[in-house]
């Protein structure tokens, strides 16, 4: 009880200033909150989603056990993913007095090798990532510095600084490492007006869509007299492949939290809200861990720390419809609609939840709020190129060695992402395309693919960062198929409120499996028919991109469009060859028997789900390819090679 007492105390000296964090009793007590002073190792596990996938539980049981049986004296921690996530399940280990190690895909079955070892202050270099530097710590010797590792080394982390390194559930530890005291500065130092002013001066754009100016969106809604003001963090993160949100908050819910906190203020909102995908349960579940913990300690909530500011949060969980995350089906989802855009102006900053100036910002650029208010504009402005300040947070996936989060200071170019972060291409492949900005982005080809992170830079090149999902494509990637696959998903996402983005993206996937498929009736497509649907793509795509109500309708498109104007020759094959170059389209492959090689045993024939293939027994077979639906079964069952495919 004393202890926690004494901690309470420190945690509210250190909040409200009263002390510095050197001074020695405070000094004392960060640096036993974030374990450099211990006397006993500590295991971290990061248990983040993609973490619990790899397999981390298991791990984390296994480690757990280890320690039981031999009755070691050890602290287990749990954190967040640190955005490796193609390493996980990762472990680090800290020994009293040594810096943290940080080890890469521990299944349980290498727990017991692993600890046999470090626990005895022997360093295996198989799985091992490196070392961080802490300069309160001794280092090893002969071991890299993590920070120095591929994946790491481009990186500069503003979001992600904290992930993967503290508890996501301890305020102590968010504490330890400065945190609230951006906010607490704010109620204290600063008007509404002022944080606004200075999240303009920082540079910050809104990191998903146009890249609005944050201090500029919150100074609308703060010159907008009403009665209330509602304030929502848009966490409904709906792209295939990006998962950049989920992250942010199940490695660091607290950093969302603070930042969230800062905007209401400044926006003059008593009434904050996180707007999340219910599906997202672990990352809810330490959110709202984190929200109480801070209620708590009277950090958010009603009147905090006396000053009369009274901040309610509340977390509100939506249907993880793509449609939502646009504003106003998102203010819809809220009020208890149907999640469905509506026509704007008015803006939401102006009119939005219950007709309340209402101001929509993103998890990615709330994250960013923190660290602009507690280290200033200028050192935010620092990092970045002339028009887009600060770092940029992207999903790295697809065919690349090293897939996870990547956050980089913007003018990092995408090649560097790909190629450095993310170590390239696997099995020496050829890159072939980026696809940049998740369902509703754009394939980028070879020569563009040293184009900066900037807001501009990627307007010329006919592109945008837009959910900041990053998708590498090597040669066995279909482009055409890939085309197909975001529009089919678009068809699904549309809420059918507007003609044209609902029987535009319908019309669209239509003329998209055209291509990709065989004909299987009779009246099936012809070469003449396939060609003049893709003329319509084009005129389709403007009327969807000029009509649409709402971003998904207007924005639909840009992956088909993308695609054509960097590689038309892919589609043409399609249509006119019939071939795919990738073998992907399996539809689009011709099927035959080799009669040398065909003993005739008759299996591929009885299996064939079309009956396509004719012959007697011990007799060379013969497939009709009227009839061939390219399923692949003979190729599967001939015990003989016997089965021949042209891609
Ligand atoms: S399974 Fe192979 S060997 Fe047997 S009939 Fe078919 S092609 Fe010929
Ligand atoms: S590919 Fe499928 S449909 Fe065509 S012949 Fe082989 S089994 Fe029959």
């Amino acid at each position: 009880m004393a202890i926690r007492k004494n901690n309470q105390d420190i945690l509210q000296e250190l909040l409200l200033g009263k002390v510095s964090p050197g001074e020695p009793h405070a000094q004392e007590w960060i640096h036993r909150t974030l374990h450099y002073k211990t006397d006993r190792p500590v295991i971290y596990v990061a248990t983040g989603t993609c973490s619990i996938t790899a397999g981390a539980l298991k791990t984390l049981s296994a480690i757990r056990q280890y320690i039981e049986e031999r009755n070691i004296t050890a602290l287990v921690v749990e954190t967040g993913c640190p955005g490796f996530c193609s390493a996980e399940p990762l472990v680090d280990i800290q020994l009293p007095g040594k810096n943290r190690l940080s080890f890469r895909e521990i299944t349980e079955e290498k727990v017991p090798f692993l600890l046999d070892d470090v626990l005895h202050r022997i360093i295996p270099t198989e799985n091992l990532l490196g070392q961080y530097r802490n300069p309160l710590l001794d280092p090893w010797k002969d071991i890299p510095w993590l920070e120095e590792h591929p994946f790491y080394s481009i990186q500069r982390r503003i979001v992600m600084e904290k992930a993967g390194i503290l508890d996501p559930l301890s305020l102590e530890e968010y504490i330890a490492l400065g945190g609230y005291r951006g906010f607490i500065k704010t109620l204290e130092m600063y008007t509404p007006a002022e944080v606004c002013q200075l999240v303009e001066k920082s540079g910050l754009r809104g990191r998903a869509g146009g890249g609005f100016p944050v201090g500029t969106k919150w100074k609308t809604a703060l010159l907008t007299p009403a009665p209330a003001r509602y304030f929502v963090c848009n966490a409904q993160e709906s792209d295939p492949g990006a998962f950049t949100d989920r992250l942010i908050i199940e490695s660091n819910p607290h950093q969302l939290l603070e930042g969230l906190a800062i905007g209401a203020y400044a926006a003059g909102a008593g009434k904050a809200i996180v707007y999340i995908r219910s599906d997202y349960t672990l990352a809810i579940r330490r959110l709202q861990t984190a929200l109480n913990k801070a209620l708590e300690a009277g950090i958010l909530g009603h009147n905090i720390f006396g000053s009369g500011i009274s901040i309610d949060i509340e977390i509100r969980q939506g249907p993880g419809a793509f449609v939502c995350g646009e504003e106003t089906a998102l203010l819809a989802s809220l009020e208890g609609k149907r999640g469905m855009p509506r026509q704007k102006p008015p803006y939401p900053a102006e009119s939005g939840l219950n007709n309340r100036p209402t101001i929509i910002n993103n998890t990615e650029s709330l994250a960013n709020i923190p660290a602009i208010v507690s280290r200033g504009p200028e050192w935010f402005a620092s990092t970045g190129t002339a028009g887009s300040k600060g770092t940029k947070v992207f999903s790295l996936t697809g065919r690349v060695i090293n897939s996870g989060i990547v956050e980089v200071p913007m003018g990092t170019t995408l090649y560097d992402i790909v190629f450095k972060a993310g170590e390239g291409i696997p099995g020496a492949k050829k890159c072939k395309a980026l696809h940049i900005g998740g369902s509703v982005g754009y394939t980028l080809p070879p020569s563009l693919f040293h184009t900066p992170v900037d807001y501009e830079a990627l307007k010329e090149a006919g592109a945008a960062m837009g959910s900041g999902g990053l998708l590498v494509f090597d040669e066995n990637t279909c482009l055409v198929d890939m085309s197909n696959f975001f529009m089919h998903f678009m068809q699904k996402q549309s809420c059918g409120k507007c003609i044209p983005c609902r029987e535009g993206t319908r019309r669209i996937s239509q003329i998209l499996d055209s291509i990709i498929r065989r004909p299987v009736e009779k009246n099936g497509h012809s070469t003449l028919e396939r060609f003049k649907g893709v003329m319509q793509l084009e005129s389709i795509s403007t009327v969807m991109k000029e009509t649409s109500l709402c971003g998904l309708g207007i924005n639909a498109p840009n992956p088909v469009l993308s695609t054509l104007k960097w590689f038309r020759d892919e589609f043409e094959e399609h249509i006119f060859d019939r071939v795919c170059r990738a073998g992907v389209c399996t539809a689009l492959r011709t099927f035959s028997i080799d009669a040398d090689a065909c003993t005739g045993c008759a299996l591929c024939a009885r299996k064939c789900p079309s009956n396509a293939i004719i012959g007697t027994e011990r007799n060379p077979f013969f497939i009709v390819e009227d009839k061939c639906t390219a399923c692949g079964i003979c190729y599967d069952v001939c015990k003989f090679n016997a089965v021949i495919i042209k891609p």
